[in-house]
């Protein structure tokens, strides 16, 4: 994903002119190995949905380009689209409200094969079967509706639907946001093992550290539209570099009573995305600003080996890496 941009018009007055616009996604670039599983967190509105749903072109993204297999799909025309959606599948984040409640089970999860082409409806019905005894369901749920199930069912068979066309990339939308405490890694472990049996790759995006934490190899964090830091898991949790990072993993409670625990507070709200303060657009809130930071934008750069951040604190050590990676 390079250079990603989602910018949304906002129309006011009577004759519903721009007025003004969102910057949901702004500049966002990452890299996403085959197999490995990204996580993607922020807080509600840093753009993380936004970034999955332009990924896959269910939003056109206003700039950038995504590559999948080399390929640029950005400049994919809709039949060449199509085809490659079988590939990238998504699952969101409440179940309930992307599975059709007049439909059966088997008539939703069959629904992706249909669309493609795939099989008679003999071989289809049978497939939705071995779907559903995958995802820990069983074969002659296929008959019922969605209501007929718990929240946790429900996502399982949101899963079924992503995973009954084979794909290779599934962007997992907060999957477990909406459910129990409970339920959640019962979800989380079948996903981790649907990911091994199938061969896939997730891009898992949270607003929950502590379910990135347990799913993820590598983890970007997002903050009003932009990546702030992105690293391998064990590298964020113990080793943060971006402030805000810093912050978000301190909010995190620590079983341990006997760890410390150095809470930083944040000041004040998130700020609009309509109206992003300038420079780092975390300064507003940022315990460490300099003055840089309120009139220059970071450049998102690595720090050291698979480490990226962007924030001024970093300018110094930016070089440092640069030469040490010379030898
Ligand atoms: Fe804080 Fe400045 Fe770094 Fe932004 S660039 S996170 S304001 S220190
Ligand atoms: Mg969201």
């Amino acid at each position: 994903v390079k250079g990603l941009k989602k910018y949304f018009d906002i129309k006011g007055g009577v004759l519903g002119r721009k007025v003004g616009e969102v910057k949901a996604v702004d500049d966002v670039s990452f890299t996403v190995h085959e197999g490995e599983i990204l996580g993607i967190v922020g807080e509600s509105g840093c753009g993380k949905s936004t970034t999955g749903k332009s990924i896959l072109r269910l939003i056109e993204p206003t700039e950038g380009e995504v590559f999948f297999d080399g390929q640029d799909i950005t400049k994919l025309g809709d039949e060449e689209m199509r085809k490659l959606r079988r590939d990238l599948q998504i699952i969101f984040q409440d179940p309930y409200a992307s599975l059709n409640p007049r439909h059966t089970i088997e008539k939703i999860v069959s629904e992706p094969l249909l669309i493609h082409g795939i099989g008679d409806e003999k071989s289809r019905k049978q497939k939705v079967k071995e779907l559903l005894e995958v995802v820990g369901l069983n074969a002659f749920h296929a008959a019922r509706y969605p209501h007929q199930f718990s929240g946790g069912q429900r996502q399982r068979i949101g899963i079924a639907r992503a995973l009954a066309v084979n794909p290779r990339l599934i962007i997992c939308d907060e999957p477990v946001s909406a459910l129990d405490v409970s339920v959640q890694s019962q979800i989380l472990n079948l996903m981790e093992d649907l990911k091994k049996e199938f061969h896939l790759t997730y891009i898992f995006i949270a607003h929950d550290l502590s379910v990135v934490k347990h799913i993820s190899d590598r983890v970007g964090v997002m903050y009003l539209g932009r990546m702030v830091e992105l690293t391998g898991k064990d590298e964020l949790y113990d080793s943060p570099k971006h402030p805000y990072t810093k912050a978000l993993l301190s909010a995190v409670p620590v079983p341990d009573p006997d760890e410390k625990s150095e809470r930083v507070i944040l000041e004040g709200d998130v700020p609009s995305p309509s109206n992003p303060p300038s420079g780092c657009a975390f300064h507003t809130r940022c315990p460490e600003c300099m003055d840089v930071c309120k009139t220059e934008r970071p450049s998102f750069r690595a720090v050291a080996d698979n480490h990226f951040v962007a924030c001024h604190l970093y300018d110094e050590s930016l070089s440092e890496v640069a030469i040490t990676t010379e030898k």
